[in-house]
């Protein structure tokens, strides 16, 4: 007796396979190109493979990040290394 063949997988790159995404700060469902949380009020990018939507860059918070980091560098060097 023949095993019944798996069912195939859908093909990569085919139609996609959401409807709708959701919010990845509040998990609200929004329709795929929503650009803005309804609920949260926050940006929100494409669709993932997830369900969720991705987050867009956000270049401000980078520059934020970076500049707090050569903030307590230049900390540590005041402290701990300049006489
Ligand atoms: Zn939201």
């Amino acid at each position: 007796m023949a095993r019944p063949a798996r069912p195939a997988a859908p093909p990569r790159g085919a139609a996609p396979a959401h409807l709708t995404k959701k919010c990845p700060e509040c998990f609200a469902y929004l329709p795929l190109e929503a650009d803005v949380c309804h609920a949260c009020g926050r940006p929100v990018g494409p669709v993932t493979p997830t369900g969720l939507a991705r987050k867009p860059f956000n270049l401000k918070a980078y520059l934020a990040a970076a500049a707090a980091i050569a903030a307590f560098a230049a900390f540590v060097w005041w402290g701990f290394f300049s006489d």
